[in-house]
């Protein structure tokens, strides 16, 4: 028998692209935290009809992406595979909805059972924000104002564009139904299987559909932009002065509908064509209607979720680079030296250093390798003859400068 592997599409994040991930996690709760957004942890399995009245019955994620088991006392529960959710699940359950503009972002592994490719896994990860209870505009514009805040940080500014557009009113969208079924029941001889099915069940969907065959019937369908009514108008040329006002180019993309039922007027994509199909990167809108489809009160809200592998698959490793994280690598050869080590490095550690002990035996010269290997910014070292004198050798690593001598008393402080 062969080795066990990890399930297809569900990737192991090895240390030696841990400190990528730190520095986004950390960079993404700073920026957050800039805005007055804060952290919530909710869990990873909810019951499976919070997704299905959530996100809507015929949609992708709900027909065919979602991990869906039924547990020991028969209930269907489901793995997260988005935030909004069990976000706004949590927020009703706990009574937090009730305060004007309440401001919570997340961030973890979320689960679809796709098709894996580049920059689409089976378990991946989103950070994302929300601020419920509020009408906008301008919670829109801060959202988007505090994405863009973070692509200019991370150079990709020049590498994405945002798109947006208006899906109105929950009855704009109904009278629009009507319109795009009538004009695709012209052309219904040239639809794909796909949109055929949608056509009875979800047709605004056909107009994300990427089958080049769709390209010219959705190029001549009618928009929903343009049966929007005068308020949804409103909001939406708000939003696009805000943008303008803060500097951030956008496109306006009249087909841009999303794959989940509960956005409504704002929604908008960060997009970058150097990922192919899987080239958005972030994706959000205003959610006025689905507090209220859970249970809770009418409650305007809007939020975004970012891709953090996509995002780490067009970033520069440089822009997300750290400092090392060792200060110290111990070097000990013998056995008594070794002993003395391990007590020397908790010191050193007392006084809040990161210490790395050499593992092992070796010859100094063996660990002198590792030292320079593990990035310390110096190395300590301990042999027979400064044993016997209490000393210990402090060489930098990173930086010219002398070796020095220093008795072990001195070497928490004066390192
Ligand atoms: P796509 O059209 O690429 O399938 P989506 O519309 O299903 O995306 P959302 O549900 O809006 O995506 O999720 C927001 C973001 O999460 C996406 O823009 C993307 O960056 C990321 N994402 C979604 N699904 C996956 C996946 N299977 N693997 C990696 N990242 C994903
Ligand atoms: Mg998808």
């Amino acid at each position: 028998m062969g080795n066990l592997q990890a399930i297809k599409g569900m990737k192991d994040i090895l240390p030696a692209d841990i400190s990528a991930w730190q520095a986004l996690e950390q960079l993404l709760a700073d920026i957050a935290g800039q805005y007055g957004y804060q952290e919530i942890r909710f869990p990873f399995l909810e019951n499976t009809a919070l997704f299905k009245r959530a996100i809507g019955d015929v949609t992708d994620i709900v027909e065919k992406e979602m991990y869906t088991f039924v547990d020991k006392n028969e209930d269907s529960v489901s793995l997260r595979p988005e935030g909004t959710a069990p976000c706004a699940r949590a927020l009703i359950q706990h009574g937090l909805i009730r305060e004007k503009a309440t401001r919570v972002w997340y961030q973890g592994p979320m689960f679809r059972r796709e098709n894996p490719q580049k920059g689409r896994y089976r378990q991946f990860h989103q950070f994302g924000l929300e601020a419920v209870n509020v009408e906008g505009p301008d919670v829109d514009i801060e959202q988007m104002q505090l994405m863009w805040r973070l692509f200019k940080l991370l150079h990709l500014d020049e590498n994405i564009q945002l798109q947006i557009n208006s899906l109105g009113t929950s009855e704009e969208r109904k009278s629009y139904r009507s319109t795009l079924v009538a004009y695709l029941n012209q052309h219904e001889d040239k639809l794909d299987e796909d949109s055929k099915r949608r056509l009875q069940t979800n047709p605004l969907r056909i107009l994300d559909s990427k089958n080049p065959v769709m390209h010219d019937i959705i190029e001549g369908a009618p928009k929903l932009l343009d049966s929007l009514g005068a308020e949804s108008k409103a909001h939406f040329e708000q939003v696009q002065k805000g943008l303008e006002a803060a500097n951030i180019p956008f496109e306006i993309n009249t087909k841009l509908v999303r794959g989940l039922d509960y956005y409504c007027h704002t929604v908008y994509e960060w997009v970058t064509n150097s990922l192919g199909a899987q080239g958005t990167v972030c994706a959000g809108g205003r959610y006025d209607g689905l507090i209220e489809q859970l249970g809770g009160k009418p409650t305007p809200s809007c939020g975004f979720a970012l891709g953090l592998e996509r995002l780490l698959l067009i970033t520069e490793p440089k822009w997300l680079a750290k400092s090392p994280d060792i200060d110290v690598y111990f070097i000990a050869v013998g056995e008594a030296a070794k002993q003395r080590a391990q007590l020397l490095a908790e010191g050193l550690r007392d006084s809040g250093k990161s210490v790395l002990v050499h593992a092992g035996d070796g010859s100094f010269k063996a660990q002198f390798k590792r030292a320079d290997k593990s990035g310390a910014k110096w190395a300590v070292v301990l042999g027979e003859d400064e044993l016997a004198k209490q000393q210990v050798v402090v060489k930098p690593l990173r930086e010219s400068g002398e070796q020095r001598t220093l008795d072990f008393n001195e070497l928490a402080t004066r390192i």
